[in-house]
């Protein structure tokens, strides 16, 4: 039974998040349903979308700092742990916080919910895991972040899920040998890290389509202001919101957006439709269908993991949310202004930056990219080995050293002497790492300063 004012939001999206995400509704009549949302722009959905004010009730999103939540009576807490009524039962699987922060994300992607996770790291690990058990296999790109990239190969290896690591830019002959019976799903990035290409959606969702596999998509790097994969096919979104999605490098956290597009009752995924014993036999896909996937990962792997996101956490992330309109085309000008710079300058061997016009993946930003950036994430060589590098990192005001990318404030990397030290230099090599890579995680600070910058850590380089 749910509750009256659940069955007085009609529309079917505002229904399948909730059924999802088991969000209580608002008490107020005067809001703006999820329907009325999902006709705004981005801009108006950064800043407004997921919480529903209620009269008298906190404009601002509240951090719901609890644990539990108080039940009517037994027969209600029976409903809720059979999943037969959509509402909060305890931390680890929902709260009022992250529901309001999922929503907003769902909305952004065009999902039809969302679960936000401890980590961008543990969103990986809960999408994978409600896809696959020992002995089932995984196609990747071998483009993807580090951290993923060894939970692929190593860690799921030992748990017995192989992964085979494919060259999203090989051919579309050469990669149908990468599948096999038991393969469970796809996985790629939008923009791969640190080589930076853009997926080629239409090859990937085309091979994910002929095998009948969930197609997975990390995008983190380009944020959904400026791409949407489930619109190319995806049906599966994964973001690591400490990076842009936050934007303000202050909390760690990750999102799983269900794009409800997949058909989980073709034979390869029996604990979709068969009965949950430990659920009063509920079939994910007899009752919560579209919204399936994202309900199962609730309600078996948020549930046995764990990796529950903190409600100071959601709120951070969520007001760094509330921007991302705004820093996106910031990051992407001033990355391509660096980029640019950095092209003509004759300390620099190379620079990759997707955004410039002779890049390999220039022609797909306007193809699958819903605004002309590129993202603030480049990388470049920096001509006289480790003894340029060292003097130009130290060199630098405004940048800073740092492993992360997606800050506001511009930040840089030598991979090969930090993340990727412990490899050997044909290692690095073969993950396209050379030793004079520098990545930058360009930030919205002034172009001019940020180009300033540069130009006298180039020349404290120089001198050396
Ligand atoms: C950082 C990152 C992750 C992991 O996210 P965390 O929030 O650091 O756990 C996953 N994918 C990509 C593309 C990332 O950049």
């Amino acid at each position: 039974m749910a509750p009256a004012s659940y069955a007085s939001v009609e529309d079917p999206i505002g229904r399948l998040i909730r059924k999802a995400s088991f969000i209580m509704t608002a008490k107020s009549e005067n809001v703006p349903s999820i329907n009325d949302q999902t006709t705004w722009g981005i801009g108006t959905q950064c800043v407004q979308g997921g919480f529903v004010p209620e009269v008298g009730g906190p404009r601002i999103l509240p951090i719901y700092q609890t644990a539990s939540y108080k039940f009517e009576d037994v027969d209600q807490v029976g409903r809720l742990f059979s999943l037969e009524e959509s509402g909060y039962k305890y931390i680890r699987t929902g709260n009022p916080t992250f529901a309001a922060f999922e929503q907003k994300v769902a909305l952004l992607e065009g999902g039809v919910g969302a679960i936000s996770t401890a980590s961008g790291q543990s969103a990986v690990l809960l999408a994978v895991s409600n896809l696959v058990k020992a002995g089932d296999h995984i196609v990747s790109a071998k483009t993807i972040y580090g951290g993923s990239y060894v939970l692929f190969g190593t860690t799921l290896k030992k748990l017995g899920v192989e992964t085979t690591f494919i060259d999203p830019e090989a051919p579309a002959e050469e990669l149908r040998k990468a599948f096999r019976p038991n393969t469970r799903l796809l996985f790629g990035e939008t923009i791969g890290n640190p080589a930076l290409d853009i997926l080629d959606f239409d090859k990937l969702s085309g091979l994910a389509r002929e095998f009948d596999l969930p197609f997975i998509v990390d995008n983190t790097l380009a944020s959904p202001y400026l791409t949407n994969p489930l619109k190319h096919g995806a049906d599966i979104v994964i973001h690591s919101a400490t990076k842009y999605i936050g934007g303000q490098a202050t909390s760690l956290g990750g999102v799983v957006v269900d794009g409800g597009t997949y058909q989980w009752d073709n034979g390869k995924f029996p604990d979709f439709v068969e009965p949950d014993r430990l659920y009063a036999n509920t079939s994910y896909w007899g009752k919560f269908g579209k919204a399936a996937f994202i309900a199962k990962a609730r309600a078996q792997y948020l549930r046995d993991f764990g990796v529950t996101i903190s409600p100071f956490n959601a709120f951070l992330l969520n007001l760094g949310l509330e921007t991302l309109h705004l820093r996106m085309p910031r990051h992407s000008s001033n990355a391509l202004a660096l980029a640019q710079y950095l092209k003509g300058h004759p300390q620099v061997n190379w620079v990759n930056y997707p955004g410039l016009e002779d890049h390999r993946s220039y022609g797909r930003i306007a193809k699958y990219f819903n605004h002309k950036g590129a993202s603030g994430v480049l990388t470049f060589g920096l001509k006289g080995g480790i003894g340029a590098i060292r003097p130009f990192v130290k060199a630098l005001k405004i940048a800073s050293l740092v492993v992360h990318v997606g800050d506001a404030r511009t930040m840089v990397l030598h991979p090969a002497s930090s993340t990727h030290a412990q490899l050997s230099r044909e290692e690095r090599l073969a993950a396209g790492i050379p030793d004079d890579m520098i990545r930058v995680s360009v930030g919205i600070e002034d172009e001019a300063d940020i180009l300033r910058d540069f130009e006298q850590a180039l020349q404290a380089a120089r001198k050396e």
